[in-house]
């Protein structure tokens, strides 16, 4: 299934010059978020994850399904205030300031395998402070897995060796 065609492109938005990849066309077709979940699905198995940690939003809508398929357990990370019980956090560039990401203390067991899902990696600002709250807590990052990679803004050069795969590129 060629995926890209339903990704739909909103020019301007959020705002004027950026051009913003919306994944709700990808979700609102039956055959084609399967299609996309089963993908990541089987990146998922091929590199042992044991359990899925996925950003909010759209990380969630990611990761959710991933996790559901393969019967293993799914850890949000959140912006402050969000999670209810002691957490860890870490703080990531923004083009103007800085942003905050947090997990649960006790959301990952030390040595667990951890597949990071999102729907796209654009600096690899976001998910190179999730990789961060991951080892944290003792987890090895085995994969990160997106719908979307924005080619241009390199943010594979972040993440190092890490095992990244993503479904649809720009
Ligand atoms: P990064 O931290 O620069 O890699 O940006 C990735 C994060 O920003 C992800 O959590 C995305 O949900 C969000 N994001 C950035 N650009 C887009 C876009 O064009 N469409 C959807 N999400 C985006």
């Amino acid at each position: 299934m060629d995926l890209k065609q339903y990704v739909t492109t909103v020019e301007n938005w959020p705002k004027e010059g950026i051009t913003f990849r919306d994944i709700t066309t990808i979700m609102d077709n039956g055959p084609a978020y399967k299609y996309a979940t089963d993908q990541i699905v089987e990146y998922a198995k091929e590199v042992g994850a044991e359990i899925i940690v996925g950003p909010e939003a759209r990380g969630f809508i990611i990761g959710c399904p991933v996790a559901y398929a393969l019967e293993i357990g799914f850890a949000p990370v959140r912006k402050p205030g969000k999670l209810p019980r002691e957490v860890i956090s870490a703080d990531y560039g923004l083009e103007y300031g800085k942003d905050t990401l947090t997990m649960h203390h006790d959301a990952i067991k030390p040595g667990q395998k951890v597949l990071i899902c999102d729907d796209l990696l654009a600096t690899g600002g976001t998910v190179e402070a999730t990789v961060r709250l991951v080892e944290q807590l003792g987890g090895q990052v085995v994969g990160c897995a997106f719908l979307i990679e924005l080619l241009e803004l390199n943010g594979r050069e972040k993440l190092g060796d890490l095992n990244i795969k993503t479904l649809i590129q720009y």
